[in-house]
């Protein structure tokens, strides 16, 4: 592992002292609620406009694990998120951000067409996307931009500008312990639309926030989940699930938008259309299920005339 070179933090502040104090850091956000659009009431997903409403590719989606297609994508390489990193929390009035410092995190591999930059994390609750339509408690977004384009908000207007990892957690009766970090300063920012809590150095592994088999997950074309809702999302959920308390849930739920918490800010699930969605799995490819449909079909074949023929006798 190797240190983040930018330090979030001047040298001359103390580290302890910086662990009590964690000082509340106003990111210039400055509405105490965050407008325009919201999870509930006139502003809900049912009324939110634009390609939110008329798109063809939009997500969430509920993944029919029966009808996703079997083929090995190739596994995503997570470049460097084995690493220790600083960052902030900030409660945006619609979810929990996290934003790491230092030198940049990269996912490739699969069939992306380039490397992309992780911009963001940030967590949903109850879970967006539904698998066999159960709904889990958490999910959690890696939000990462094609590294061809300058920043985020411009490779979000082009087809295949962001990648989004997406990791679902089911409910366990034991806290997660690698959330607690994040819990502690959610809790800190609950009650701020827009003001961020600094992590203490080399806090947050965002490898631990993946789940050990990070190899195997459904991959489908898709949008953001937010307004403006652009449909250029490579979407990759992860098949294994991580698990969350229903007390560790509760804080997230406690987060405030301006006078009132954010019970949950997930949007309903979106229709399929046209669209395929994929399940890599490793070492599968169509071929070979191919050749094993072609030989089951003459081995039944084979079957049905030996019985025909022992029927003779
Ligand atoms: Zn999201």
């Amino acid at each position: 592992m190797s240190r983040p070179s930018r330090p979030f933090l001047p040298r001359w502040l103390p580290a302890m002292h910086l662990l009590r104090l964690i000082g509340l850091a106003l990111l210039g956000l400055h509405a105490s609620r965050a407008s325009d659009w919201d999870y509930g009431g006139e502003h809900g997903p049912e009324n939110w406009t634009g390609i939110c409403k008329t798109g063809k590719k939009q997500s969430p989606i509920d993944i029919v694990t029966d009808e996703a297609i079997r083929s090995d994508l190739g596994a995503l390489k997570f470049d460097r998120y084995d690493f220790a990193f600083p960052g902030t929390v900030t409660n945006t009035g619609h979810s929990v951000q996290v934003k790491l410092g230092g030198v940049p995190i990269h996912v490739s591999g699969s069939n992306l067409p380039s490397l992309y930059v992780l911009e963001q994390m940030h967590f949903h609750w109850d879970a967006e996307h539904t698998v066999d339509s159960t709904r889990y408690p958490l999910e959690l977004h890696f939000v990462h931009y094609d590294i061809q384009y300058e920043n985020f908000s411009v490779a979000a207007e082009h087809e295949n500008g962001v990648v989004v990892v997406a990791v679902l957690f089911e409910l366990s009766a034991e806290d997660n312990v690698d959330l607690t970090v994040i819990l502690k300063l959610t809790e800190m920012v609950s009650h701020w639309v827009g003001k961020s809590m600094v992590t203490i150095q080399k806090k947050l592994i965002p490898f631990l926030l993946l789940p050990k088999d990070h190899t195997t997950y459904y991959h489908y074309q898709g949008s953001l989940t937010t307004p403006g809702c652009q449909e250029s999302v490579m979407w990759f959920i992860m098949t294994e699930r991580l698990t969350v308390s229903e007390t560790q849930v509760n804080v997230f739920k406690s987060v405030m938008n301006g006078d009132y918490a954010l019970q949950h800010n997930y949007r309903p699930v979106q229709l399929l259309g046209d669209r395929k969605v994929y399940h890599r799995l490793e070492g599968y490819s169509a071929a070979s299920s191919f050749t094993s449909s072609v030989v089951s079909s003459i081995l039944s074949v084979i079957l049905v005339r030996l019985l025909q023929s022992c029927e003779g006798f």
